[in-house]
């Protein structure tokens, strides 16, 4: 009995998704969030989880979760809410809605490789379109003529965008929810760290979902990912969504935790700010490029990126590597924000490298 015989052969050609082991390194590399658990929370929460019916199956609607996240994110009435075991979920959900024959599915690049990813998984032709190279803005011309020609089922935009960390023009925004023939997905998971976001807009594209996730918040162990829209779209969507996707347990620190918002918003504000200070340490030195974020991370030119990287990691510092993903991104690092201390040392360690 062989298993290639049977296991399909672009599977066969894939790889796994590479985590590399982080025990013993200050980890940069992921855009966690950097502070523990609120100490002032933890025996609220201790209580609150000892509560939880372990065993049973979760309620299959989340009906009290949907309403926390519409209270607390201001997500419009009408619009209907999907929850995913992460928006890594809801992702592969929407490639596997979309699956018809001749299908696309179009995203800018450089960007999030999961909606490559799960295209191809899902077997849904994949169309990237290059971002500006001067200030990874979208380019407009080539977007126009990409939707005309590939009649995507779904553009993503992620916003801010990974692993750049701008955020893209509204006008830009705007005229892709006009011309797109289909479904325009603005994924916020880096909100947290941005001004701006499109979910109050919902009500006037019927064709715009707002994704988001609790990942970068502060909770990404828990895998929480939600997404926001139409009833056109999400009650499709829906059909989907595993049921009982997400588990008891992150349902209820999740409501936990969004009654306790505040405490959340405090840390993300010091790492806006850490952002801020470390984007102006690195742009002091002017043999770097760092370009600037509305996220969790700084992505950092380098002159020699490989070198940069392999004394970081001998510093048993781990960042990302990014310099591969796109041929814009030639030596480039994607250094996300952590605590204070961790950023200190991950910043001295650059400048004493870079002299
Ligand atoms: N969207 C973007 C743009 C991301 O960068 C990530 C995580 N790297 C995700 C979605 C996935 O988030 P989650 O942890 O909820 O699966």
């Amino acid at each position: 009995m062989s298993a290639e015989k049977f296991i399909r052969s672009d599977v066969q050609l894939s790889a796994a998704y590479p985590v590399p082991d982080a025990r013993g390194y200050i980890k940069l590399d992921a855009m966690e969030n950097p502070f523990g658990f609120p100490e002032h929370l933890r025996s609220a929460l201790n209580q609150c989880l000892q509560d939880v019916a372990l065993n049973r199956y979760p309620r299959p609607a989340y009906q009290e979760l949907k309403e926390k996240l519409r209270t607390v994110y201001n997500i419009p009435e009408e619009s209907q809410i999907i929850v995913g075991n992460g928006s890594d979920e809801l992702i592969d959900i929407i490639s596997k809605a979309v699956a018809k024959d001749g299908a696309s599915i179009l995203a800018p690049e450089p960007g999030f490789v999961m909606y490559r990813g799960s295209a191809m998984q899902a077997r849904v032709n994949y169309v990237a379109v290059p971002l500006s190279t001067v200030d990874f803005s979208l380019d407009m011309p080539a977007m126009r003529a990409a939707i005309a020609q590939h009649q995507p089922a779904v553009v993503y935009l992620a916003y801010p965008n990974n692993p750049t960390g701008n955020c893209f023009a509204d006008a830009d925004i705007e005229e892709i929810l006009r011309i797109a023939p289909g479904l325009v997905v603005l994924d916020e998971a880096y909100q947290p760290f941005a001004i701006t976001t499109w979910m109050s807009r919902l009500s006037e594209f019927p064709n715009l979902v707002v994704m988001r996730t609790v990942s970068k918040w502060g909770l990404a162990g828990i895998r929480l990912g939600y997404m926001a829209g139409s009833a056109a779209w999400l009650s499709q969507f829906e059909k989907l969504r595993p049921p009982y996707n997400v588990n008891v347990l992150t349902e209820a620190v999740a409501v936990f935790c969004l009654s306790h918002e505040t405490a959340f918003t405090e840390q993300t504000n010091v790492l806006r700010a850490e952002r801020d200070a470390m984007f102006l340490r690195l742009k002091a030195k002017t043999q770097l490029h760092p370009f600037q974020s509305n996220a969790n991370f700084v992505l950092t030119r380098f002159p020699d990126g490989p070198a940069m990287l392999a004394e970081l990691k001998a510093q048993r510092i781990l960042v990302k590597d990014v310099s591969k993903m796109h041929t814009s991104l030639a030596n480039c690092l994607r250094l996300t924000v952590g605590s204070p201390q961790e950023n200190q040392l991950m910043l001295a360690c650059i400048e004493r490298f870079i002299v």
